[in-house]
């Protein structure tokens, strides 16, 4: 049993759907003050109407400065300060590198690695404040560990995140504040949905556990970086994969 987070000030980014929704699940169970951030209000009003627990909403766009610092300190005023920020609003559009706009790694680039920097900044001086905090990013297996065709720019954020990481675990530790990453494998969320079926199939497949990860698998890992007993990891990273990037080759997983 981790020590509790009961009345711990919390913010997740990309909360309205998948991975964001689960991290918020979990934290919200735990008696945390929640804050969804996302860009589309319908879905965040409904997603915080849906979570049990106290869970509010920001309209946000995280590759932005002034609406990522606005929100931050919004809601350090409506909950009484921030602890924990849990940077995780992503975008994963699949285009390979022969047919991709540049200004389509650029939006990627943004919305994935640009965020982490802005959510960190935007914590900061509310970390100082308190003298204590939590950053958590939602980094990837992909681009850090495993390749796939049409994802050479969100690989490169995801690694990027993992880059930013050291530093910042560096440059945070005179607040007190660790800063770590979950690296998801497949988790089974709107945004993957999208890529249909076969893709949800054949990575089934491919995964020892024979089953995609479920949104609140992040969210546990999430609480336990949030978590006191966790206060002396930063800087660091924990795979959440059903241990897909194990298998050398088909035939060991056909061994299962
Ligand atoms: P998802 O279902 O597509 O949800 C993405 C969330 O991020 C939504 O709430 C979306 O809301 C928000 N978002 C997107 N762009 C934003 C922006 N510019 N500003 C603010 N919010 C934004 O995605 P997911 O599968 O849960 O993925 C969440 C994170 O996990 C991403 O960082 C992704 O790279 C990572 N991840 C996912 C998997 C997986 O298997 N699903 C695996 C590894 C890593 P709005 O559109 O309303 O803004």
């Amino acid at each position: 049993m981790l020590t509790s987070l009961q009345g711990k000030s919390v913010i997740v980014t990309g909360g309205s759907k998948g991975i964001g929704r689960g991290i918020a699940t979990v934290f919200a169970r735990q008696g945390a003050k929640v804050t969804i951030a996302a860009r589309h209000e319908d879905e965040l009003k409904k997603a915080a109407e849906e979570i049990e627990g106290e869970v509010r909403y920001e309209i946000c766009d995280v590759s932005d400065w002034d609406s990522v610092r606005e929100m931050a300190d919004s809601v350090a005023a409506a909950q009484g300060g921030l602890y924990v920020m849990c940077a995780n609003a992503g975008a994963f559009p699949q285009t390979k590198i022969v047919d991709m706009d540049p200004a389509e790694w650029d939006r990627v680039m943004a919305t994935n690695l640009r965020s982490a920097f802005l959510c960190v900044k935007a914590a900061i001086p509310h970390f100082e404040k308190a003298g204590k905090g939590r950053v958590v990013l939602t980094s990837s297996i992909t681009g850090p560990i495993t390749g796939f065709p049409g994802w050479s720019h969100y690989g490169a954020s995801k690694a990027g995140q993992l880059g930013f990481l050291k530093t910042a675990a560096m440059e945070l530790a005179r607040y007190k504040t660790t800063i770590n990453a979950v690296m998801p494998g497949n988790i089974y969320t709107e945004g993957l949905q999208d890529l249909g079926q076969d893709y949800l199939d054949t990575m089934a497949a491919s995964i020892p556990l024979k089953r995609l990860g479920d949104v609140e698998d992040i969210g546990n890992a999430a609480l336990f970086f949030a978590s006191d007993e966790a206060g002396y990891i930063t800087g660091q990273q924990i795979v959440v994969d059903g241990g897909q990037i194990i298998p050398e080759s088909l035939e060991a997983i056909a061994e299962i």
